[in-house]
């Protein structure tokens, strides 16, 4: 065999909920596996405050310190947890080769791909202009430099309703901009929000620009869907909350997707197109889009992985 590369028998790409509960069980059956934990380590949980419904934390537990605790748990069993991305996989035989942005060339009997999702951007000039300088996908991050200012949050979702709640307990007042006439968001964030007395709502509502100057933002241009008057807000912060989409770059062409660019996998396993090859979590789902469903099919794709290995 090649020198150069390094063998590994399970290769875990991501660091979220899925990928460590993943390597917890794949290293409780002696695979060793080797985490590359991505460009978020400990992935989206890591920019969230409370986690208030993952089981066995009665008194709810922060996102940062839910990761640290999988890290650690995986590491405890031998785990090995590298600082890095990986760049490109070449899934057309086995064992599959990988390479990664710390130069390393690997050879893995088998792979399981945890790597998430990524938040959307509108789309619009503007919120590049302004991003880090008023604009801003983390409300939980970045809500803490606009205490006491007005903000608007765009989004109809849970995350946008759990965020504009988060920003009211800061802000002097969060507009959230919704483009239609209801919420997706579930039943009881959204009677948080209409129970949040410095949340206006801003109906059938769509961004127009976000306004500013060398400072950042200072306004909103809205646009109302229904009558097409236009309308400005006088802002400091811009949070955008419109959902997520699947990080599957490196994979496109490599293993079957669905039409928005989740990984395919098998009904009820988390076996992808490739045999061999795994895909757990949010890269692979978003109907549910939880902790604990991420750490569930991580747990399904480190013993299919086993049961692969132990097959061949
Ligand atoms: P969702 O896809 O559920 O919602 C996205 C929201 O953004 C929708 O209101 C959508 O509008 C709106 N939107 C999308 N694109 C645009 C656009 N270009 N311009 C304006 N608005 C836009 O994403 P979320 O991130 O909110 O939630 C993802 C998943 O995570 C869900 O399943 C959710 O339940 C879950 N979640 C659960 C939480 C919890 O249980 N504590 C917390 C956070 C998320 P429209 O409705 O018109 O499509």
């Amino acid at each position: 065999m090649d020198q150069e590369f390094e063998n590994i028998k399970c290769l875990i790409i991501g660091s979220g909920p899925a990928g460590y509960t993943a390597a917890i069980y794949a290293a409780r059956a002696d695979l060793k596996p080797v985490v590359y934990q991505g460009l978020q380590p400990g992935g989206q949980l890591t920019i969230t405050t409370e986690v208030d419904n993952f089981p066995g934390y009665p008194e709810g537990i922060t996102g940062p310190e839910m990761m640290e605790q999988l890290k650690k748990q995986a590491e405890r069993f031998g785990t090995e947890a590298r600082w890095g991305i990986v760049t490109e996989v070449d899934f057309s035989s086995r064992p599959f080769k990988i390479s990664a942005d710390d130069g390393k060339r690997i050879m893995a009997d088998s792979v399981i791909i945890a790597t998430g999702a990524s938040a959307k951007w509108l789309g619009i000039e503007s919120e590049k202009k302004f991003n880090g300088q008023g604009v801003s996908a983390c409300a939980t991050c970045d809500g803490f430099f606009y205490r006491g200012k007005d903000v608007a949050i765009v989004g109809g979702g849970d995350t946008a309703a759990e965020e504009a709640t988060y920003l009211a307990k800061l802000c002097k007042k969060v507009y959230m901009i919704v483009r239609r006439d209801e919420l997706r968001a579930s039943k009881a964030m959204q009677e948080k929000v209409f129970n949040t007395p410095n949340i206006e709502v801003m109906w059938n509502h769509t961004t127009k620009e976000i306004l500013g100057d060398f400072s950042g933002v200072n306004g909103v241009l809205l646009q109302n869907v229904k009558t097409g008057e236009d309308k400005q807000l006088a802002i400091h912060g811009f949070f955008v909350a419109i959902g997520h989409s699947p990080n599957t770059e490196i994979f496109k062409g490599k293993l079957d997707m669905d039409d928005m660019e989740y990984i395919k996998t098998v009904p009820g396993s988390a076996k992808t197109s490739v045999e061999g090859v795994f895909a757990a979590g949010d890269v692979q789902d978003h109907h549910y889009r939880q902790a604990i469903t991420a750490a569930g099919s991580g747990c399904m794709a480190a013993i299919e992985a086993e049961r692969f290995l132990s097959s061949k």
